[in-house]
This record gives C-alpha cells, structure tokens and sequence, in this order.
C-alpha cells in the first residue's frame, strides 16, 4: 500500500504494551502480539469467562479456588476448555516465568470463539482460551491506600442476578463504566453499585464490606463471588470476628466504623470516604490493618499458595489428558 493516510498504528497515539507474557492459539507471545479475531463473540458479545489470579513473591495465591470457580462458569456457559487443569497451571505457570515476574497479574479467558460458517448458533463456535500474566496491578493506588478509597454510591442497579449470573465472572461491565464515570463527575475515585432493592452490591472488580459494631456485613447475593471476598471471610473467623453475608443497606455502609473493599488486584483495601463521610478519619479502621495485615501473611503459606516452579511444566501436562 502507498504512503498517506491510513489505518495505521501511530506510536504517537500512546498505544503502549505493558510488560509480560500471553498465551493464544497454543503459542506463547509478547503482550503486544496478543490479539483476537474481531469476529470473536467473546469481543462481539461479550461472551466470555474469565478469572484472575495472582502471584506475589513468586508464589500463585489460592489457585486452586481460581481455577474451581473459572471451570464452574465454563461449565455454566456451556462451553469447553480444550485441555484438562493440569495443562490449565502449567500454560499458567509458564506464562509467569516467561514474563520474568515475581508479583503478577495473571489472568485466564475462556470466549465462545468463532464458527467457521459465521452461523449465529453458539454451539458451531470453536471455543477460544488465552492467558496472560502482567506485572500486579491494585484497585486501589498507593496514596488510597494509606488514606482509603473515596467512594460513590450510585444509583445504577448492577446487571440483575435474574439476568446474567454473577457468580460467572463475565465482561458485562457498562453498568459499572458507566457508574465510575458518574463517581468522577461527583469527584470520587471509585464506585459501587447497588442490586434491585437498592441495597449495595458490588464496584468494578472488588466486593465491599462494612464493619458495625464489631460485625462484618457483605452483600449476600447479585454480587461476584470474591475470591478475596471468601478469603476475608475465613480470616475473620480466625480472627474470631462475627462476619456474615447478608443485605448491605446505603444507610448501614454510612454509618459503619470501618468500610473495605476486597479484589485479587490489590486484595484488602481500605475506604476512606463514601460521598463524603468518613468511617474511620480517612484511614484504615483497625479492623481493616489486622485483616490486610493476615491476608499479606497466608501468601508464604503452602496451605494458601504455591511456588510458580512448584507447577506442572507443559512437557507433563499429558498426564491429566
Ligand atoms: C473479579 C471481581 C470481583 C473480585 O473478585 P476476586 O476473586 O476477589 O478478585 C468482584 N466483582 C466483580 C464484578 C469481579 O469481576
């Protein structure tokens, strides 16, 4: 094609890559070579799973719940992945090493594919698996993290449960772009939505807690079922902390003593303000310090997590097939 205008990539536009590895069409890749066809229904509609886990110090972070509950919402969408688990931790584990990363962000996807005949029948679609692993990222940065997160509350209800099942960690995100756009005009940094009733349900990627009166609430349903969610749970019961799952009303996250937030990407976070109230004097509630300070600690622990090096490598893989 000749010089002039034309569809090309301008480095100019800041399109940059971050640093890692993916693994697509059964081949290991540089990020910025990670790329699906646009006729993909995991890009046309949406029609994906998907679950992330994490590394940190060189050890995977309870990956066996990750990938339970990654096969689960497999299972769910009626669709197949192409190999058994045991591949699943080695196609992984490789993409950690090949990244050369120590703490990473590691995600697995699982789209319906596409049909080779373009037919609009899902069951034609050849499913399409990729993996990832970048350097770790937070919900929360480090400045929110020492002074909390300022939150919003919106009034957008998060995709209903009746609808789209939410324990299927799935891309249906607008309701929460489209939240997080209302918490920056109302000068927040983040937001959480409520569910049907109006009670809370949950943020972009993290689940939401509050602590009143040495009780721990979390919303019970129409919420993705946080693995971090479930680990600051258990870690409440050593703690021997009263932590249950139920309807979380506006005016009980208002008025709480502490309020956190919990997500792989940057497990438990504390907030600092809901539309301007503060909790805990914008900082983390010491509820909030002993939990964030427990969950760091399970991450040397070989009941909770396992050395990258500790995984199946690809040339055992054939094991489990
Ligand atoms: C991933 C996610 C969470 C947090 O789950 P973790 O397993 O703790 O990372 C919460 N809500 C939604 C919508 C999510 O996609």
């Amino acid at each position: 094609m000749a010089d002039g205008p034309g569809p090309q990539l301008r480095p100019e536009a800041g399109l940059t890559f971050p640093p890692g590895c993916a693994y697509i069409g059964s081949q290991f890749v540089p990020m910025s070579e990670a790329k699906i066809s646009v006729l993909d229904w995991g890009f046309l509609r949406s029609d994906a799973t998907y679950d992330v886990v994490h590394v940190w110090k060189g050890r995977f972070f309870r990956l066996d719940v990750h990938i339970e509950r990654f096969l689960n919402g497999i299972a769910k969408l009626r669709m197949e992945l192409p190999f058994g688990p045991e591949r699943l931790q080695a196609i992984l584990a490789e993409c950690v090493r090949r990244a050369e990363l120590n703490d990473a962000y590691v995600e697995m996807i699982l789209t319906r594919g596409t049909s080779p005949t373009f037919s609009r029948d899902p069951r034609d679609a050849i499913n399409t698996f990729i993996a990832f692993a970048i350097p770790f990222g937070s919900v929360a940065n480090a400045d929110q993290m020492t002074r909390g997160v300022n939150l919003h509350v919106s009034s957008i209800p998060r995709i209903g449960p009746d609808s789209v099942d939410p324990t299927v960690k799935n891309y249906h995100w607008l309701d929460l772009v489209a939240g997080l756009y209302e918490a920056y005009d109302a000068g927040a940094e983040n937001v959480l939505l409520v569910d049907g009733d109006g009670n809370l349900a949950e943020g972009p990627g993290f689940n939401v807690f509050a602590v009143n009166d040495d009780q721990v609430t979390t919303p019970d349903r129409g919420v993705l079922e946080g693995v971090t969610r479930r680990t600051a749970l258990e870690l409440l019961a050593e703690l021997q902390v009263k932590a249950k799952t139920a309807p979380l009303s506006i005016a009980a996250l208002k008025a709480a003593d502490e309020v956190f937030i919990t997500s792989t990407a940057g497990g438990v976070m504390p907030v600092g303000r809901i539309d301007g109230v503060a909790p805990s004097a914008d900082a983390p509630g010491p509820l909030t310090q002993r939990l964030t300070e427990r969950y760091w600690a399970k991450h040397t622990d070989p009941v909770w997590s396992v050395g990258v090096d500790e995984l199946p490598t690809l040339d055992d893989w054939r094991r489990d097939d």
